[in-house]
């Protein structure tokens, strides 16, 4: 029972150790997956290009117009698990790359507490360019980025999907639910024409911001590590 409590003990602080500290910034994407790698897959490969550069034509959009880089993705298209952010912010915008900022840092050390990396997970946002001046993206610019997002979804077809934050709660589930109601448990749920397992958690930049929650971030990491398994 000691035994057990203790070892429960050392796994916290291990992860506490890893989220609260040298949270240094850098904006170089960290562990990242071959540049050109997701585009070199047979089926896959083909389909996630199709998509880049359909969401690369988007017309009149703002988003675009203000913005330098397109940031699809991150990370390994084959993985299990789907990570779904909110947007790009200034780092992601000038890299190209989703989540290389401090919640991008903050995101890889939650990762690397229940032994992920990005190469076994796969991260996008729901809209792909970088709202100005860091804002949410406006619901017009949601519906517009949702088709794409859940095509996205469909090629990806992950056993695990993640939604970070109420941006990407609200566009894959709904706005009907605030977040720290949703979060914590498992949704089964048809998205687009594939069935996945969804789970709803705090986002990286909120986390910094209240960093009493994480240990609710830390219970939901759990579960997509027992889930995962
Ligand atoms: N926040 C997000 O939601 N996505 C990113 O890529 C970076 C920060």
């Amino acid at each position: 029972m000691t035994k057990k409590i203790n070892t429960k003990l050392i796994k916290l602080i291990k992860y506490y150790s890893l989220i609260n500290h040298n949270l240094i910034y850098n904006n170089h994407a960290i562990n990242r997956y071959k540049k050109d790698g997701i585009y070199s897959r047979g089926n896959l490969g083909e389909n996630l290009k199709k998509l880049k550069t359909a969401i690369s034509n988007i017309k009149n959009c703002d988003l675009k117009k203000n913005s330098t880089n397109l940031v699809f993705a991150d990370g390994n298209p084959k993985a299990k698990i789907m990570i779904v952010g909110e947007g790009p912010g200034d780092n992601e915008d000038k890299e190209g790359f989703p989540f290389v900022g401090r919640a991008g840092q903050l995101l890889d050390n939650m990762l690397k507490a229940i032994s992920l990396d990005r190469k076994n997970v796969y991260i996008t946002n729901v809209v792909n360019f970088r709202p100005p001046e860091n804002r949410k993206p406006t619901e017009a610019e949601i519906s517009k980025y949702l088709p794409y997002l859940k095509k996205h979804i469909e090629i990806i077809s992950p056993k695990i999907l993640i939604l970070l934050g109420s941006t990407a709660l609200s566009s894959i589930i709904g706005d009907d639910v605030v977040i720290s109601k949703a979060r914590g448990k498992w949704i089964n749920k048809k998205v687009g024409n594939i069935n996945t397992n969804i789970i709803v958690s705090f986002h990286p930049a909120f986390l910094i911001r209240q960093p009493d929650q994480k240990k609710m971030a830390w219970m939901d990491l759990k579960m997509i590590k027992k889930k995962n398994k």
